[in-house]
């Protein structure tokens, strides 16, 4: 039988460790036929054999994005984008420019707004914003979504202005007036906001509550849905992206995602967890393990739980061992307390379910470890590889544990202050100097045995896996004598591919190439080898193929 497509004149790094080179593959059907030289594979081509002419450049095994939101991400291109914003100008002429152009938006949505988006000193509040725009509510997210600034009417119209108790970890900062400052810390203070706004409502879904849609969207909001669907997934196909290890969702994310594969749009391959909230009790796991049961094909698969058990360092809501050096007395309150997270993670694992958790500080990544290692205790050791998200501060005790428990660490090399363009400060101040050398400890991490899988966790970061690779590969130290974290090519591909894979347990299927396996790869217009790592960024796929079909062309 004659090859359907054959991808040929490339330098492939197909990660596979007993065959680490080809110059040609051909696929049949959803499967790599034949990997090796481009004589011996140039004789699978038939007449009907589409030839893809890489020019040189790198073809890798399809890119596994290890941690990202797929259906908020796409909502977002949509809105304001302020990355790169400084001073208080350049916010108001952007500001306005958008409000101008979108004068129909109930809500005006700002995304990628630095925690010094005015200055080094002084904190965005909600006067700032009534200047530039007081007639229309306003909300503005942080990079990392976990903290967002409201205008006074957007506060007054979300009945927030003079306050609400919130549940642990969640706060309307205020001020000494008595009234709110504007900046809303985590969900529960920021959903009252951004529900003036119907459009792309990750609320409205139920993936921030971990439940289903209420009401059940109408026909033509589902269709809206499945627009939205669909523009996040080929921004991903654009960017080589075909397995998604997605970190929200529910069972109207996988009916959004049948519904498109049934079209046959479903150009990746997507993994989608049961969200468990802090206020929900054990027996909703049942809803995990229903979810795990009906979806579990290598397009769409569940299986997972995703938690969080903190926030984030700049809002000084991530849970440290130690006080913040910048807040003597103040560590952090955890959105479960370490028994509850215990109990979870045992039920959980028991169910042979495999559990993500969002964990940033140290005292998290503690917390869920022991979790992790109370499960494994309870139930005995099971090929489990449960995942901490994030690991952005870890305790030296803490790091040989990833290695001894099999957890795998999920790191954003996006994420670290210095990286992507992002701010040094306040974070380097809230951890203190003496913390500097076990954050973002990748290189410990690796060095101590831990499996490590690259995202970029989607809309925080930009998705782009070049540039991912690049911020990985080029990471400046903060202070000489700090552990050099750059990781090298091989790394950087690996925890991208044949990592990913097995964290979403399909090694042997996809993450690397290999006849036999499913054809998933992305096809480079540069030699990887030959590039800058500092010039990866912009190097933009010019095929992606899926399962076997090119989903994504220049
Ligand atoms: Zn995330």
């Amino acid at each position: 039988m004659s090859a359907s497509l054959i991808i040929t004149n490339a330098s492939i790094l197909t990660m596979d460790r007993a065959n680490p080179r080809a110059e040609a593959i051909a696929i049949s059907g959803n499967r790599i036929s034949h990997l090796g030289r481009h004589a011996d594979v140039m004789l699978e081509k038939g007449p009907h054999t589409r030839i893809i002419d890489a020019q040189g450049g790198s073809v890798l095994p399809g890119i596994v994005e290890g941690h990202m939101h797929l259906f908020a991400g796409a909502a977002e291109l949509e809105h304001l984008q302020l990355y790169g914003t400084r001073g208080f100008d350049e916010l108001k002429s952007r500001l306005l420019t958008y409000a101008d152009r979108n004068p129909g938006d109930d809500l005006i949505i700002g995304e990628q707004a630095d925690y010094v988006i005015l200055s080094d000193h002084e904190p965005l509040s909600r006067q700032h914003l009534d200047r530039i725009i007081g007639g229309r509510p306003v909300l503005l997210y942080s990079p990392d979504h976990h903290t967002a600034w409201a205008n006074t009417i957007a506060l007054e119209r979300a009945g927030l202005l003079h306050g609400r108790q919130l549940g642990p970890g969640n706060e309307i900062v205020m001020a000494a007036d008595g009234l709110a400052t504007g900046e809303l810390r985590e969900s529960e203070a920021i959903v009252p906001v951004r529900s003036l706004s119907r459009k792309g409502m990750r609320d409205r879904l139920g993936l921030t509550t971990g439940g289903e849609p209420d009401p059940f969207p109408t026909a033509s909001e589902f269709e809206s849905d499945l627009r939205v669907m669909k523009i996040g997934l080929a921004h991903a196909a654009r960017h080589g992206i075909t397995f998604i290890h997605n970190m929200d969702g529910n069972l109207y994310t996988f009916e959004l995602l049948e519904e498109l594969q049934r079209k046959g749009e479903l150009t990746a391959r997507v993994r989608v967890p049961f969200h468990l909230k802090n206020f929900m009790d054990l027996a909703m796991l049942q809803k995990a393990s229903e979810m795990a049961a009906r979806y579990k094909t290598d397009m769409l698969c569940s299986g997972f739980v995703k938690m969080f058990v903190d926030g984030v360092i700049d809002s000084g809501t991530g849970v440290m061992v130690d006080d913040y050096s910048d807040n003597p007395g103040w560590k952090g309150d955890p959105l479960f307390s370490p028994e509850r997270f215990r109990e979870i993670a045992i039920e959980a694992d028991r169910r042979g379910l495999q559990i993500a958790v969002h964990a940033i500080g140290d005292g998290a990544v503690r917390m869920v470890l022991d979790g992790y290692e109370a499960a494994l205790r309870a139930n005995g050791r099971r090929d489990s590889r449960h995942r901490i998200e994030h690991v952005e501060v870890i305790h030296p005790d803490d790091i040989p544990r990833f290695a001894e428990l099999g957890v795998i660490a999920s790191l954003q090399p996006p994420h670290p202050p210095g990286n992507h363009g992002l701010p040094l400060e306040p974070y380097l101040s809230r951890i203190g100097e003496a913390r500097w050398p076990c954050a973002f400890a990748w290189k410990a991490l690796r060095d101590a045995g831990a499996r490590v899988v690259f995202g970029t966790d989607w809309p925080v970061s930009d998705i782009d896996p070049m540039w991912s690779m690049q911020s990985a590969m080029t990471r400046p130290m903060w202070k000489a004598g700090l552990p050099d974290n750059r990781q090298s090519l091989d790394q950087s591909i690996r925890s991208y591919t044949e990592d990913g894979a097995f964290a979403g347990f399909m090694e042997g299927k996809t993450g690397v190439l290999k006849t036999g396996l499913l054809a998933d790869a992305v096809v480079l217009p540069a030699d990887l080898e030959k590039t800058d790592p500092a010039s990866f960024k912009g190097i933009a796929p010019i095929a992606t193929v899926c399962d076997g079909r090119v989903v994504f062309e220049v």
